[in-house]
């Protein structure tokens, strides 16, 4: 009480508890966002660059300061945010006459479900021939679903309207709804680096992973691990919830790389 009369102490006091706030909150928040550089090329859109390498079409609007369609010519350099070469994230395959998704998938190694949701196909049996459908590629990967139930993505990795703050920011992870105490598991075997509270991401977890990935779990109910904990691929780490800036219950996932984040969706193996 002494020191609260002090009229010095509360601006200071103020001053440090801001800081520290804002400090603590860069240190887990400081995932940068990657990219590449893409020349146009002959019939390019930004929709057809957006699609290709699986980002909004608004980012790349964004990160290019650029207003509409028009502005894109032939060898323009675009910025294309969280995006990585091309083949990192599979091939395209054009549909032969006959194809079918699921021939498909047996020759390719990868799940149906996976080659709808990444193309977005409304169902398993509508191919055109010709139609170009991208083959995500999933060795390196190995990255499961962070829950066991249905995943239905909520808001896309990439530049977004934020939905409290109401301002462009990036989107560094995708969000998945889910009910209020939803398990969530480790996508993949790690050791617990960070977990807590921060004001972003409410009670979060992040795991490091082998080969500088990480991945973290935020707007958390009940965190069930301990920093320094080694948990295995599928392991509970905790119940999902919407604490932090959050508008409803969902768990917000993110991937990361060399302290950058990726579009997890490259990444998932969505069995
Ligand atoms: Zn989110």
């Amino acid at each position: 009480m002494q020191l609260l009369r002090d009229s010095n102490f509360l601006p200071i006091a103020i001053a440090v508890v801001l800081f520290s706030f804002v400090f603590a909150d860069q240190s887990v928040a400081s995932a940068k966002a990657s990219g590449i550089w893409y020349h146009v090329r002959q019939g390019d859109t930004v929709w057809d660059i957006a699609r290709k390498y699986k980002v909004s079409h608004n980012s790349i609007l964004k990160a290019n300061r650029i207003q509409s369609e028009k502005r894109i010519h032939i060898g323009k350099k675009l910025f294309i945010p969280g995006a990585f070469p091309e083949q990192q994230y599979g091939t395209w395959y054009k549909v032969k006459h006959g194809d079918t998704l699921s021939r498909i998938s047996v020759n390719h190694g990868v799940p149906i479900s996976n080659l709808v949701w990444q193309n977005r196909l409304k169902s398993a049996d509508h191919l055109q021939e010709n139609q170009k459908i991208f083959i995500p590629n999933l060795h390196s990967s190995g990255f499961a679903p962070p829950m066991r139930i249905k995943l239905v993505l909520t808001s896309n990795y990439g530049y977004r309207r934020h939905p409290v703050l109401k301002r462009r920011m990036f989107h560094h992870g995708i969000d998945f709804r889910a009910r209020k105490r939803t398990r969530v598991y480790a996508s993949k075997s790690g050791k617990i680096v960070r977990s807590g509270w921060r004001s972003g991401y409410g009670n979060y977890v992040l795991i490091k992973h082998a080969e500088g990935f990480e991945t973290l779990y935020g707007h958390l109910y009940i965190i069930r691990v301990k920093n320094r904990q080694y948990v295995k691929k599928g392991q509970v780490i905790a119940l999902s919830g919407n604490t932090g800036r959050s508008t409803g219950p969902h768990l917000h996932f993110e991937i990361r790389k060399n302290g950058k984040s990726i579009n997890p969706i490259h990444y998932l193996n969505l069995r």
